[in-house]
Formats: C-alpha cells, structure tokens, sequence
C-alpha cells in the first residue's frame, strides 16, 4: 500500500503556500479479506446489470473520438427522474463523484478571501476540498459544546459493563438547529455544508436544522445526502426543500447505494442558476461518454441496483445490536455504516480486528470506530472479530 505522504515542510517546488505541510487524503486500501473502511456497497454489480453496461459501452467506443455532450442532456433528464420531486434537468449537475461536484461549489462560491464551514465530526472531505480551492475551513461543532442541550439519558443497561462516558452516548453528535445557528451567525460563512446522514456519525438531520441555517445565513448551503437511500423511513430529503429555496444545494452520489464508487458518478439538484455557476468553473467535457453512458444504464436499472440496500440495512441493523450487546454504543444510524463508541482503547481493538482479516475505518475519535455494513458474511466475520477483541480486553 503506498502509504499517505505529506508534502514537505520546505519544498523545492514553488507548491502554493497554503499548501504547504498539508497531508493528501488517504484512507488504507489494504488487500484484505474483509474490507468495511471506506463505506462501499460490498455487493457487486449484478450480471446482468453488468452487462447493459457492457453493452452500452461497446456501443459508445467508436464514437470516442468526438468529444462527449457537454451538458450530458440524457443523464440530467435520467438523474432528474431518478429523484423525482417534480425536479427539472436544469436543476441536475453531475461530475466524477460529488466529489468533484463539491469542488465545483467551492470553485463558484468558494475561493480565495471566502469562508466554509461544516460541523466536525463530518465528512473530512469539505475541508480538504476546501483548501483545495483556497477556500478557508471553519470547523464548528456537533452538540458537545458547553452550550449544547443536555445528553438524553438512555435506560440503564444492566448487562453491559460500565464504561467511562464516552462522547459515543447517545445523541452526543447531534446537530440542533440552535447550536448550528449560534455557530453559523459567529461565523458568518459564505458556505455551510451539512451532512445528512452525518458521515461518520450516522445519523441523518432533521430538516428543521437545514431551514434553520438557510435563513441565518446569507450564503450557500450545501446538504451532502451520500446516504440518504439507506435512511430510516419517515426521513425527508432536503430535496423538498428546493422550491423557492436558491441558495441550497443537496449533493447525491452513485458511489455508496448504487454500487458504483469506481465509475465515479456523483450529482446535485438545485436552482438552475447555481447549474449555470457551475458552468463557469467546470472543465469543459469533464464528464467523458463513458461515465455518462455508464450512468444512464445503471439509472436505468436503479430497482435492480438498490436490490442490495435492504440487506445492507438489516446488516447495518445487526452491527448496531451486535455492538449493543457486547456493552459498546453505537450510534443510530440511517446509513450502510456505524460509528462504534464505548470502546476502551480503539486503536487496539483496530489492530486486532485487522489481525482477523477485517479493515475498519478510525477516524480519529477517541474510543471510536467506524464499520461499512457489508455482506451478512463480512458482516459476521466483523462482530465475531469484534467480540474476540473486547474478550481480550478484558
Ligand atoms: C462517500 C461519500 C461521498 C461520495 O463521494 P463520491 O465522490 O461520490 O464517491 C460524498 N459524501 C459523503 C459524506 C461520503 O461519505
């Protein structure tokens, strides 16, 4: 594996100040048996999914050597019923993973002499992507803070051991619309990126917060939805917030429920006016024929494609009982991962469980540990592994 560098702290290249000492995103891709770090959808493409897209490809190739349609008309149109919500094709933008599509937002409304903030623990990509564009980061906070609400009190667990409190009890990553709101007008950000379901925490927003921040600020505010298709029922998109709402941008990816995270296709909706601000920082022909053939057939086949969130779901279920009943807390989770807290020292229990064949994800909170549901199979392999572990702790 080769191992994350950072750049040096005196270069001999003329690197952009802000650059300097910075560290390149790098999460572990080990060559393990079992693989629940990066939140991927451990399900292959289905055969005969597999080969449409084959298919459609085979049919793209010749055409190659004509630059692809700029505007991926047919993927816009494809994504906008994809969503549903009444959205329109002039409200769809999509780039290589919503990465890219994040980078196109602080490109337009970010940069040099502008702020964004997110509310940490969250997706460590915003600020990355931020200093990539010169855009400063501000970090607020989840309600931890000495004016966050009171913890709720769960019911006493007789059987588990006690543990020291740890910030993984629940509701202690929770985002309240007051706490966003106080963080938001201190700050005064040209953009708020919210998470929802919050990675790594799990846990999807109440739309509530989402309003909330859209009238405090007067910037632009960015809902990433990676994992809205693994949310409990009876949770809302920040989609049906859009109509009359410009400055809000809910981000969406092919990456994590539809089983595509290597053909790179992510995608917003929004006002067409932010699509038309996009335009004017996005390379021309970003998206190449392929991607956009790929996308369209995979779209086509979405039933087929989401066959497999059920049982992520009910494994994602059985990871949060199973850490439940071995004494640990983990988070509720609307997503196909669980952040894991209780865990006494979890760079150890990461160690061992790696020593099992299984990759899970630290994220740099202490006692934490965050698990991609997989497989019923890789899913067992983990909380055995799991067990073993705490077994040992002891
Ligand atoms: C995985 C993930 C994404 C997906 O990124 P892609 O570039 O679309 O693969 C986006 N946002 C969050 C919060 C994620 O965890």
């Amino acid at each position: 594996m080769p191992a994350a560098t950072s750049c040096d702290p005196t270069p001999r290249l003329p690197i952009r100040p802000d650059l300097v000492g910075r560290v390149p995103y790098g999460a572990p891709q080990l060559d393990v048996p079992v693989r629940l770090n990066t939140n991927e959808n451990s399900h292959p493409v289905p055969p005969d999914v597999a080969a449409a897209i084959t298919a459609a490809l085979a049919q793209a190739v010749p055409g190659l050597n004509r630059y692809p349609d700029r505007e991926f008309t047919a993927l816009r149109q494809a994504l906008a019923h994809y969503l549903g919500h009444d959205l329109r094709a002039e409200q769809l933008w999509a780039g290589n993973g919503s990465n890219e599509v994040l980078q196109h937002i602080l490109q337009a409304f970010g940069g040099p002499g502008r702020t964004a903030m997110g509310f940490t623990p969250a997706y460590s990509l915003h600020p990355l992507i931020a200093s990539g564009t010169s855009t400063a980061w501000i970090d607020g906070l989840r309600g931890q803070g000495p004016e966050a609400p009171p913890r709720p009190q769960g019911p006493p667990r007789p059987e588990a051991p006690r543990r020291p409190q740890t910030p993984g009890s629940l509701g202690a990553f929770e985002l309240t619309a007051q706490a966003a709101v106080r963080q938001i007008e201190r700050a005064d950000p040209d953009l708020v990126f919210l998470c929802s379901p919050n990675n790594p925490t799990g846990t999807a927003l109440d739309l509530e917060v989402v309003r909330a921040v859209l009238e405090c600020t007067r910037g632009i505010v960015v809902v990433d939805e990676a994992y809205t298709e693994f949310a409990r029922p009876g949770t809302p998109s920040a989609l049906t917030l859009l109509p009359g709402r410009a400055r809000l941008i809910v981000t969406r990816t092919m990456s994590k429920a539809f089983a595509l995270a290597g053909a790179r296709l992510g995608y917003l909706a929004a006002d067409p006016a932010v699509c038309d601000a996009l335009r004017l920082v996005r390379l021309p022909y970003h998206l190449s024929s392929l991607t956009q053939v790929a996308a369209q057939v995979a779209l086509a086949h979405a039933p087929r494609l989401l066959a497999g969130v059920r049982s992520l779901i009910e494994q994602r279920d059985r990871i949060v009982a199973g850490a439940t009943s071995l004494g640990l807390s983990p988070e509720p989770s609307d997503a196909n991962f669980v952040l894991i807290g209780g865990l006494t020292d979890e760079r150890r229990t990461f160690e061992h469980l790696l020593d099992a064949g299984v990759l899970v994800r630290d994220v740099g909170l202490a006692h934490h540990l965050r698990v991609t549901a997989g497989t019923e199979e890789e899913t067992t392999a983990f909380l055995d592994a799991l067990a073993s572990s705490l077994q040992e702790d002891r």
